[in-house]
């Protein structure tokens, strides 16, 4: 039998403070094992900790971003469960008072209502070393403000949650909020799965599939979990609620605990901190403080510099090279040369050689100057991709690397001014045709100069000269 998937998310996000959100340690990601530690994100008893303000701001973006109500009042509250990533043996979360609800993320095909995003710390991270038959403990992590943005039920297939999970990151990646670096880990997926007859009254029993960590496996998790749960439905079996984890190598689920066995996580109110209180000029000021998001991006590139959707949506896509591109065309207002440069050079580049943005070893204003030495006819189309290929390899200057490799073409006319007295003499009929106002023989004309001219030969100053010579005759 064909069954409806339910799915409902809960994403989390490390937020880009520079430090923890309850002690002063960096929250960069990396460093060698627990040297991003102090006394506060390690656990030790008698300590207190005290609220870096940057998280509540950086929260109240993410929830601009994803169309949420934001909360004049929120609050702390402690979840206490043990696990060794977790040296507190409690985790500051918001439970009751979370700083945002009722969000709205639009994935194209239809709305995904947010259900609400609160502040909290992440744990630690423990390593498993199978060699040694022994588990490490890193406590770096400890400590790094997250949010954690929970959607309603309103996900229907695979790839509504992967569109729906890659327009969050994209907007929180605008905010500044997080980087969204899944294979880091800045941003990771629970999935809350569960299947019905189509058109059902009620929804099934859910499973939860733990912190997945790239697009794919949220697509692949969601796909075994639904062909595991109809297999169990179809042979009169019952779905059991579970949380689980998914196996990359295997590509198949593992319960990790039941709803028995679930923790009862005693939360009750943070004593050491203090609500999170925003005035209304706080959030005023903080909204309109707000950067460009990706639709209005989109719409300026479509309605305002006439990029075709397709072009417009895979720049806003990728931020970095969108930016890029921004502060090149700020230089040199090429929008749609400048475009199809970074689109179609530059991005096969990137890929090919699976570097990003930040590595290039050129600027936006060395780009806009090579699209202006093509765009003004100073090189040809195709020395201005060679001059981009020695950017991209070894970078340098766009007007000297022109001029050594010989790019810069011959504005010495004459030749071109010459030939032009020649094709008139030889096609006296074609003249007589255009001067007629057939403007189709002037194609014919450019046609016979560029056999006598060859290739190298710039097509503006050809036009230019016969332009010319036509008009004299
Ligand atoms: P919990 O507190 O146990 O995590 P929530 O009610 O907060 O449960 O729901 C967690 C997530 O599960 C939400 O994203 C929600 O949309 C989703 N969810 C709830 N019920 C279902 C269901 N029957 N099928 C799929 N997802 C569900
Ligand atoms: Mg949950
Ligand atoms: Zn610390």
């Amino acid at each position: 039998m064909n069954y409806e998937t339910v799915i409902g998310l809960e994403i989390h996000a490390e937020m880009l403070t520079h430090s923890k959100v309850f002690c002063t340690c960096t929250a960069e990601f990396g460093g060698e094992e627990n040297t991003r530690v102090c006394p506060r994100c390690s656990g030790l008893p008698g300590t207190l900790p005290v609220f870096n303000q940057g998280a509540a701001r950086l929260a109240v973006k993410a929830g601009l971003a994803l169309g949420c109500t934001i909360h004049s009042y929120s609050a702390f509250d402690r979840k206490n469960y043990f696990y060794p990533d977790l040296p507190k043996a409690y985790q500051i979360t918001q439970f009751t008072h979370p700083i945002c609800t009722d969000g709205k993320v639009d994935i194209g095909s239809k709305v995904i209502r947010i259900n609400r995003i609160h502040i909290e710390e992440d744990a630690g991270k423990l390593v498993h070393d199978d060699y040694e038959n022994v588990s490490l403990a890193d406590y770096n992590r400890c400590g790094v403000p997250l949010i954690e943005i929970v959607t309603e039920p309103d996900i229907r297939s695979a790839e509504e949650a992967r569109a729906f999970v890659e327009q969050v990151a994209l907007r929180l990646k605008y905010a500044g909020v997080c980087d969204a670096k899944m294979e880091q880990g800045s941003l990771r997926c629970d999935v809350n799965i569960s299947i019905m007859p189509p058109g059902a009254a009620e929804f099934g029993t859910r499973t939860e599939i733990k912190n997945l960590n790239s697009l794919k496996s949220i697509v692949r998790a969601i796909e075994y979990e639904y062909s595991r749960q109809s297999e169990l439905l179809d042979n009169g079996k019952k779905v059991i609620q579970q949380t689980l984890h998914f196996n990359e190598n295997h590509g198949t689920t593992k319960p990790l605990r039941s709803k028995e066995e679930a923790h009862d996580y005693r939360y009750f109110p943070e004593p050491d901190i203090p609500p999170i209180l925003l005035r209304e000029e706080d959030i005023a000021e903080i909204t309109a403080s707000m950067p460009e998001m990706p639709a209005d991006r989109l719409a300026r590139y479509e309605k305002g510099y006439g990029l075709s959707e397709p072009d417009a949506k895979l720049l806003v896509s990728n931020k970095d090279l969108s930016d890029f591109y921004d502060a090149a065309v700020q230089i040199y207002p090429a929008y749609k040369p400048t475009a199809s440069t970074v689109l179609v050079e530059l991005l096969r580049r990137l890929n090919d050689a699976g570097a990003a943005v930040k590595d290039l070893k050129f600027t936006p204003a060395d780009l806009a100057r090579v699209v202006q030495l093509s765009e003004e006819g100073a090189v040809s189309k195709n020395a201005a991709k060679e001059i981009l290929r020695f950017l991209f390899e070894q970078g340098g200057d766009p007007d000297a690397i022109a001029k050594e490799q010989g790019y810069i073409m011959d504005h010495d006319t004459s030749a071109v001014e010459a030939a032009v007295e020649e094709v008139l003499a030889a096609n006296p009929k074609a003249v007589a045709e255009y001067k007629a106002g057939s403007q189709k023989v002037f194609g014919f004309l450019m046609g016979q100069m560029c056999k006598r001219l060859g290739k190298s030969a710039n097509p503006q100053i050809i036009r230019q000269c016969l332009n010319d010579g036509l008009n004299k005759v």
